[in-house]
Parts: structure tokens; sequence; C-alpha cells
């Protein structure tokens, strides 16, 4: 059996707590490692690994960690494929789809290559006679990354990359679903020239979460994962006094207005649906359609279904892979069998599908006539079900969406640019797509959704990013002409 141990200190090393989790490949339902999962004590030699490693870490130029980052996008992208596998092997995901993750994972070393033009400061000459203010932004020590399974290397290059690069030391805490991208992570950051200790991976699960958020030598955690966990993790970890920023999980509406292109918006659909089967924070979930659009979109969805080619994630023509456990693979079941019973018409079971024997599948599936109290549209599912709500007016479906708990991503598909331009402006969630189904910013802007899917103040990744990983001091400075010197006992005045 395969071992997957923790990265500490520049080394693998083999977990000492006893306890360890099955990790397996959903495409074939069998074991194929197991993960170390950390204890306490083992949390607590992370901690000063990193931070003794923070005390020359933010002392190194920033010449020096952005040729670290350049070294490291090009060791990535160079390995992306082989990185795309190891995702792919253990989260079931297609490799075209790993290596989208992968691409887009670059994308923040990137812009974490820039991070002297991001840590600029601001200067005000002469705000007094010979007076100089000015503001720096620096690291605040050691910093934690506790992230999903649904993207096990997007995700945290969405933390690490900025938060290394600001000069903070780094302390990643995977899903113990799939843990090995983040260990071969590691190993590329040591070899493009990281120092020993500055970026870790201690696998672990609640024990190791816990553990990290009450741990005094950290300074901030980074969180993504489901809505429970990520209040969880936001008050325990502020009430520790910490900085966090906790994402969670997600319900995203596509509203398709009757004057959108329904072909394209069925092919939107269906992609940002049952992409990834599901397990995407930005998956489309449900497709609010209005008027004369329900019956043209239902049936433009429903004819493409029987098209999309289920399999396992390393076949090449696979469009989309198996769940992540067969626990929820038969909890998204559960919900089908539910939402039926509830009165939802469903237009396609994914589970009567050919679908492979072995392995956690589940096929693409259609419900219509949902109506927002059901099971199936309240709770976010994650994984291959789409549910259709009908209204009349376009207002109606722009309530729907507002009194949704959840504010990740949503979209509107319409060729009505002032529709577009209203939704935009009155819709109470974070990312909009306007004709564009799945809208993840790219790295220079941030990522983050509104209300019960974003905990914290700051959202993830490009501006925001280096204010979160890093605080703000600001200098008075004088450098007076001796020859005007004086005592003076008043409190200085500008
Ligand atoms: P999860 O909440 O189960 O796990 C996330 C992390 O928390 C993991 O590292 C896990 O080990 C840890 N954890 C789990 N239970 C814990 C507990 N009781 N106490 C302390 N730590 C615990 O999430 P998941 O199933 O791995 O990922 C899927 C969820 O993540 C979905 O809800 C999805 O919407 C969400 N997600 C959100 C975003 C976003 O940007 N908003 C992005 C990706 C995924």
């Amino acid at each position: 059996m395969r071992k997957i141990h923790h990265f500490i200190s520049g080394q693998k090393q083999i977990g000492t707590s006893g306890r360890v989790h099955n990790v397996y490949d959903p495409s074939s339902g069998l074991v194929q490692a197991e993960v170390d999962l950390a204890s306490l004590d083992e949390v607590n030699e992370a901690v000063t690994v990193a931070q003794e490693a923070a005390l020359s870490w933010k002392e190194s130029s920033l010449t020096q960690r952005t040729q670290i980052m350049f070294a490291f996008r090009e060791i990535l992208s160079a390995r992306a494929n082989e990185l795309a596998k190891i995702i792919s092997r253990e989260h079931g995901k297609v490799i075209s789809d790993a290596f989208g993750e992968v691409a887009r994972g670059i994308e923040n070393v990137e812009f974490a290559c820039g991070i002297g033009q991001h840590l600029k400061g601001e200067i005000n000459e002469q705000v007094s006679a010979g007076i100089e203010v000015y503001s720096l932004r620096q690291p605040l020590g050691v910093v934690v990354g506790i992230t999903p399974f649904n993207f096990p290397a997007m995700v945290p290059c969405w933390m690490f990359a900025t938060a290394i690069a600001s000069g903070n030391t780094f302390i990643c805490k995977p899903s113990e679903r799939d843990p090995s991208a983040s260990m071969l992570i590691a190993e590329w950051f040591k070899e493009a020239g990281l120092p020993d200790g500055v970026f870790n991976v201690l696998n672990g699960d609640k024990v190791a979460v816990d553990g990290l958020i009450n741990h005094p030598g950290i300074s901030a955690i980074s969180f993504v994962g489901s809505t429970p966990i990520a209040r969880y993790v936001y008050e325990r970890g502020t009430q520790a006094g910490k900085r966090v920023q906790a994402l969670g999980g997600a319900k995203n509406h596509m509203l398709v207005l009757p004057d959108a292109d329904i072909e394209m918006a069925a092919d939107a659909a269906v992609s940002a649906a049952y992409g990834s089967a599901g397990e995407r924070c930005m998956a489309i979930s449900a497709v609010v359609a209005v008027g004369t659009a329900a019956d043209e979109i239902v049936e433009a969805i429903a004819s493409r279904i029987p098209n999309v080619k289920i399999g396992p994630g390393d076949a090449p023509d696979s469009e989309m892979g198996p769940l992540i456990t067969a626990e929820h693979r038969d909890k998204v079941a559960a919900y089908v069998m539910r939402a039926r019973e509830a009165g939802a018409v469903v237009v396609e079971d994914g589970a009567d599908r050919n679908l492979p024997k072995a392995g956690f599948f589940y096929g693409p599936t259609l419900l219509d006539q949902v109506t927002r109290d059901m099971e199936c549209y309240r709770d976010e599912i994650f994984g291959p079900v789409l549910s259709v709500v009908r209204v009349t007016t376009f207002e109606e479906a722009i309530t729907l969406i507002n009194s949704n708990p959840y504010g990740n991503g949503t979209a509107i598909f319409t060729r009505d640019g002032g529709a577009a331009r209203k939704f935009q402006h009155e819709v109470e969630v974070g990312m909009v797509g306007i004709n564009v189904p799945i809208p993840v910013p790219v790295a220079y802007h941030s990522f983050g959704g509104w209300k019960a899917s974003l905990f914290g103040d700051a959202h993830m990744y490009g501006p925001d990013g280096v204010r979160f990983f890093t605080r703000a001091k600001v200098v008075t400075a004088r450098w007076p002409d001796p020859g005007t010197s004086s005592v003076d006992l008043g409190f200085p005045r500008n």
C-alpha cells in the first residue's frame, strides 16, 4: 500500500500518530493509498519549523522571492501533465479538467511573480514641513491553508503563492481524500530553491485543523470547504485572535431569459452543471428559466445529456468522471429519490445510465418543476444534479436568487444588455457571469462569494490576497535641517 506522509522542513516526514485515512481511486473504487493523520504533537512540530523558517524568510529580498516563484512557475508548467494525472487518480476528475485546474493554479503563481509590484506602498512628501508619511505592507509570520478535496492543486495555489511571496511561511492542510498534489507541489517548490520550512504539508483531519486554529504561533488561516466547517473555522479562528478568511459552499443559479441564445445557454448549463461531476463550488446547480425559455432550455439540456461520455478519469474519451466516495455517490442518489417524491419531474436520472460497474459513478441528472421549498433546491448537493426552477418574470428570478442563503457565483444568459446590466447591479452574489456560466475571476482580480459562501472580509487571491497575507504599517518620518531644531513640548501638529 502506498503511504502518504507529511512534508515538514523540506522533507517527507513519516507520521507518528498511528492514525491514517484511506485514499481511494474513485474510478475503480479501490483504496490506493493511506495518508497519515497528524497528532497535536505533529501540529506543534510543524508550527515550530515554520516559525523558525519565518525569521529568515521575511528578511529575504523581493528579488530572491521573485526568482524562486519564477523557477517554481517553470517547473509547474513543464510538469502540469504529471500533476494533472495525480489529481485525476485521487479525485476522479478527467485529465483535461485536472489540467485546467493546474493551469488556473499557475495563474496565481504568475501573479505572485509580480509581488514587488503588489507590495508597493504609498508615500506623501511634505505632509508638514520636512515630514514624509509612507505606508508599507509586511508579512504576518506563519499562515495556514486548509483546503477541500475538489481542487487539490488550484485551491492551495490560491493561498500559498501570495502568502509565500509576501514573506510568510505556510502550512498546507490538504483534504485527507486527495493529499498527493500538495506533496508534489512541496517537492517542486524545494527544487525551485525555496528554503526548507517555508512550505510545509501537514496531513490530517479535524485534530490537525483544531490544533492549527488553537496554536498561538499561527497568524492567519485561509480556509476553503463546506459552509458548516467554514463557519466553524471562522468563528473559532477569530476567537483565537487570528485573521481568517473562510470560503464555504454554494448554490449557483443560471438565469435564462426568453431572448437568450438557448443552444448556447444549454451548452453552458451542461458544461457547468456536469463538469467535474458537479463537484465544483462554481458549478451551476439551478437553472432559473423565465417564461417561454423554460420548455426550450429543458429540452435542449435533456437532448445533450446522453452525449456526455462518462468514464474513468484517465480514459482519453471521458468527459465526466466519478464522485469522490461511495458515500457521496449514495448521498446524491438519495437526493434524487427524495426530489422525485417531493414532486420534481425527473427528466433524466443519472442512475439509469449504463455506468461503469466499479467506481463511484452517477450520471448527469436533470430535475424540472423544482420549487424553492424542495430540499434538492435548498441544499448544495455537490453532484451532477441540475434543477430547473420556472418563474414568470425577470424580477421574480432576481428575488429568488437574492433570497438564497448562498451567494458564490451566478450567471445570466440573455441578448439584452439592459437586462444584463440590471442583473449585475441588483444580484446579491459575489461573482457574476454575463453569458459566462463559471465566472471564476482571473488571478489579478479576487475570488469570493457573499453571504454563506464566505466568512470574513477578504476575498481569496489577487489584490485581496495580498492584503490578507500582509499587514500595513505607516511611517511618519522627519529628517530636519539641524539648523531648524528646537524644543517643543506641544503635541505634534501637521
Ligand atoms: P469539507 O468542509 O468537508 O473539508 C474542507 C477541509 O476542512 C478539509 O481539509 C477537511 O479535512 C477539513 N474538515 C472537514 N471536516 C472538519 C471538521 N469537522 N473540523 C475541522 N476541519 C474539518 O469540504 P470538502 O467536502 O472537502 O469540499 C467541498 C466543499 O467545499 C463544498 O461545499 C464546496 O462548495 C466547497 N468549496 C468552496 C469553494 C469556494 O471557493 N467557495 C471552493 C471549493 C470548494
